[in-house]
């Protein structure tokens, strides 16, 4: 069985010392609602500049909080200015990066290679990508939910190790910050798809193996519904994932 993962990406928000107060107090708000682990994994994905304060508080208190880096490099090391290498976020102990997300790809141009050139770099440093895939209004209209997303994990697979863990975010554009999440049944119908993607490309067992959240507007309100697709396997939330009760919620299903 998969462990459900809830995953908050803060984007740019929360500076270094607003890192350590906010893990801090999700921490204890977890605790307080005697949050069971192995029922959902809980991670966060602060940006770079934090990671060494999340990295010191989780390791020296214990925290039961999995954190990652919200992009990487495709290179590993040489002259790439303002670039981030794999093995400096897995010296940092990140166990999971985000790769793809809709707004690396709009606004910085990230083209499917580059997607896949990245979701390698993170394989080579012992790293979880966390791939993100979606459609935006204009491909629902004109191509149906599943195109897109399928299309775009099949270039970011070339020549990916199988056997390495894989987690697959399938966001929506549309329902990205815009508080109109995708239906339960729209996100099951193509996470089911994504899932068949894997298969085909690895194998029947990687494929079952392989969590896959949804992502765009989930809160609290909606996390439950979206649980009970078979499917899904979590979330990838963003603004929400900003305000510890309503993510320590979220965590919960509830
Ligand atoms: P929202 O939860 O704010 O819609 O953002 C989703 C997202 O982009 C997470 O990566």
């Amino acid at each position: 069985a998969r462990t459900p993962f809830i995953a908050g990406n803060w984007k740019m928000n929360l500076d270094h010392l607003q890192a350590i107060a906010f893990v801090q107090k999700l921490a204890w708000s977890l605790a307080d609602a005697k949050h069971d682990f192995a029922d959902a994994e809980v991670a966060v994905f602060p940006p770079f500049t934090d990671l060494r304060s999340v990295q010191t508080l989780v390791v020296a208190d214990t925290l039961p909080v999995a954190y990652g880096a919200q992009d990487v490099s495709a290179h590993d090391s040489g002259a790439y200015t303002g670039e981030i290498s794999g093995a400096f976020l897995a010296q940092l102990g990140c166990r999971y990066v985000i790769i793809g997300h809709s707004e690396r790809r709009t606004l910085h141009h990230e083209t499917d290679a580059d997607v896949n050139r990245k979701v390698l770099a993170a394989q080579r440093h012992g790293i979880v990508p966390v791939l993100c895939v979606g459609e935006t209004a204009e491909d629902l209209e004109a191509h149906g939910a599943s195109a897109v997303p399928v299309a775009q994990l099949r270039a970011a697979l070339e020549g990916v190790d199988g056997s390495k863990e894989l987690v697959i975010a399938y966001e929506p554009v549309w329902a990205i910050g815009s508080g109109q999440a995708a239906t339960p049944a729209q996100a099951e119908q193509v996470a089911a798809a994504l899932r068949g993607v894997v298969a085909e490309v690895f194998d029947d067992e990687t494929a079952k193996a392989t969590r896959i959240l949804y992502g765009g507007s989930v809160k609290a309100a909606n996390i439950a519904a979206f649980m009970r697709e078979p499917n899904v396997d979590g979330a990838l939330v963003g603004g929400a994932s900003l305000d510890i009760d309503e993510f320590s919620s979220i965590a919960r299903f509830s």
